[in-house]
């Protein structure tokens, strides 16, 4: 069991002691580094990696990560296999955002494969940070995007089977306390990567939670929720129930903690003790997990629930899957 306070102190301690800022750590130069949400993550890590190995820059590298999730996994949260919302459409979240600021991102796009790259497209090419909707869907097609019908045959059938009971109940899975891991029970992928320069960035992509209301829009494409990158101090990025992040601004609360000297572990655990702080009574139910690396390359992450897994990536090991095992829960006994 993680005694909090005094890890807390510890932190505050050493970072008093040695007096840096930001979250600076001493030590060698980690070179290239990418990290990435889930066990789904190993794969997106790879693709990134590539990117990444070859001189590329953070931000390509997330692109790319992201897009092998979005067309290559066949999962029901991400992508082209996601599951749809209570009325049967398939609605695709996402966001990049690199270390000096640059954002983009694209909420409830439909019958886009790729909307990573509708986000860069938006960052990139407008004047604005997010697109929704419609208006999403044209800009993507006036950009050479191809609609196309995403709903798979059964992610179709798993609503039809929904429909039957239509409770929709954002929670913790209780596979997933028990399962960490399991292949068939995945949500966002949250990518961040730290290339050869010490540049960082980030990208998120999802379809959200199975069965939400029609326009719902969860954590991910929303800047700070979701997703958060500054070249000064790191990297956040979460998955799980979308709606604590954002009134949490919870990535940006993790990098804002890291700006003031925390650890990306001690980071990611005082945003959850925040989200528990505030609503601890849903807190027993809902899932909420993040992921920080910090600019000299550092990683560390932390859920409110069991079950919780991060990958991990860099010259020396390409498939490094870690058990997020501290836990908030665990902490409450
Ligand atoms: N955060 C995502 C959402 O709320 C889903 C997830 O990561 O589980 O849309």
């Amino acid at each position: 069991m993680t005694d909090r306070r005094s890890f807390l102190q510890a932190g505050a301690l050493a970072v008093g002691a040695l007096g840096l800022p930001r979250g600076a750590r001493a030590g060698a130069d980690p070179g290239p580094r990418v990290v990435s949400t889930w066990d789904f993550g190993v794969g997106a890590n790879q693709a990134a990696w590539k990117t990444l190995a070859g001189g590329g820059s953070a931000l390509d590298a997330v692109e790319q990560g992201a897009r092998w999730a979005e067309s290559e996994l066949c999962n029901p949260t991400v992508g082209r296999c996601g599951n749809p919302d209570r009325d049967g459409v398939l609605s695709l979240d996402a966001s990049i955002m690199d270390g000096d600021g640059r954002c983009g991102s694209v909420a409830a796009l439909v019958d886009i494969l790729h909307p990573v790259s509708v986000a860069r497209q938006v960052m990139e090419k407008t004047p604005h940070v997010m697109l929704v909707g419609q208006g999403a869907q044209q800009f993507a097609m006036e950009q050479g995007f191809p609609r196309e019908k995403l709903l798979t045959p059964a992610a179709e059938q798993a609503w039809k089977a929904w429909l039957k009971t239509a409770e929709y109940a954002p929670q913790i899975n209780a596979e997933r306390r028990s399962i960490p891991g399991d292949s068939s029970n995945h949500d966002t992928l949250g990518i961040l990567a730290r290339d050869a320069q010490g540049r960082l960035a980030g990208a998120c992509t999802t379809s959200g939670m199975a069965w939400k209301l029609h326009g719902r829009v969860g954590d991910s494409p929303v800047i700070g929720a979701g997703l958060y990158v500054d070249n000064e101090v790191g990297a956040a990025t979460a998955s799980g129930v979308g709606e604590e992040m954002i009134r949490n601004a919870a990535s940006f609360l993790v990098v804002e903690l890291m700006r003031q000297g925390r650890s990306p572990a001690q980071a990611c655990h005082e945003a959850i003790a925040r989200v528990v702080r505030k609503r601890p009574e849903a807190s027993r139910t809902l899932q909420v997990c993040f992921l920080a690396m910090n600019r000299d390359g550092e990683v560390g992450a932390y859920a409110l629930h069991r079950g919780f897994v991060y990958a991990v990536c860099d010259a020396r090991r390409q498939d490094d899957l870690r058990d997020s095992s501290a836990v908030y829960d665990s902490e409450q006994t």
